[in-house]
């Protein structure tokens, strides 16, 4: 597990796609390509559950690290169909995805669900990256703060200081997401901005002045440069440009460039 903000932090968020075996193909052809880059960058891939296990084999000695898309907030027992912190750490875990706005729309997550989900990332070591952003509608009404606000207080509601340290956020208007379109720098600057702030005021700057805040949306290798120049931006979780070890690869190499002239 790597939380430091002195580098870029990348991260490919697969979704439902690859099987195992293109899975570890992906990790393979990835590891070949990052080494020289493991101390300029934190890397980390979230596959599909049933990826998991097998992918680990494959980074145990590579720079890279991994997380899964998503965890049940109960320890064992009766759900069928979810997966708990334990099982996620028995398989290599160090990240967590928790409510992504794909699971948000399709899955009834809420704000509670999510604050559930990050306690129990946090009581199994796994650090958790709560994604959180504004739909289309809520960005046109001009209603971008008071959402992204309400999502903290209460997908953070109860974290204690020490908590809030391993803790990292994803901004991800949901109107970039798989679209196409990227937040401007300006745009997704102003709401990480606010973030930071929001979280200095109700953990003190000591506390949160580290806290990796990620921006997430269409993003590119074209784009990651400019973004990534943005004070307040520490990295990116990328979608569709995870997919194809060229692009991610490309990603990683315009973050790292954009961290050194920053
Ligand atoms: C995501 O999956 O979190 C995401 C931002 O997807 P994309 O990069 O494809 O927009």
């Amino acid at each position: 597990m790597d939380l430091s903000s002195n580098k870029p932090f990348i991260a490919g968020n697969w979704k439902m796609n690859k099987t195992t075996h293109e899975a570890v193909e992906f990790a393979e052809a990835l590891n070949d390509a990052v080494s020289i880059e493991e101390i300029e960058a934190t890397i980390v891939l979230f596959p599909a559950f049933t990826a998991l296990s097998e992918i680990k084999k494959n980074l145990e000695k590579s720079p890279v690290f991994m997380g899964a898309q998503d965890l049940f907030w109960e320890e064992k027992g009766a759900f069928t169909g979810e997966i708990s912190a334990s099982m996620l750490k028995d398989a290599g875990c160090d990240y967590v995805l928790i409510g992504h706005s794909e699971r948000r729309k399709y899955f009834g997550e809420s704000n509670e669900s999510v604050n559930k989900k990050i306690r129990k990332a946090l009581t199994h070591n796994l650090s958790p990256v709560m994604c959180i952003g504004e739909s289309l509608e809520e960005r046109k009404k001009g209603e971008t703060i008071k959402k992204i606000e309400t999502q903290l207080k209460d997908g953070l509601n109860g974290l204690g200081k020490d908590e809030i340290k391993r803790i990292i956020l994803a901004y991800e208007p949901i109107w970039a997401i798989g679209t196409g379109e990227t937040a401007t720098p300006a745009q997704a600057e102003e709401v990480h901005h606010f973030i930071r702030n929001k979280l200095a005021e109700n953990y003190g700057n000591e506390n949160t002045s580290c806290v990796i805040i990620l921006y997430g949306g269409s993003v590119k290798p074209a784009n990651t440069f400019s973004l990534l120049k943005e004070k307040d931006i520490n990295g990116v979780l990328v979608g569709g440009a995870s997919l194809k070890v060229d692009s991610f690869k490309e990603i990683i190499t315009e973050a790292i460039k954009a961290y050194k002239e920053r």
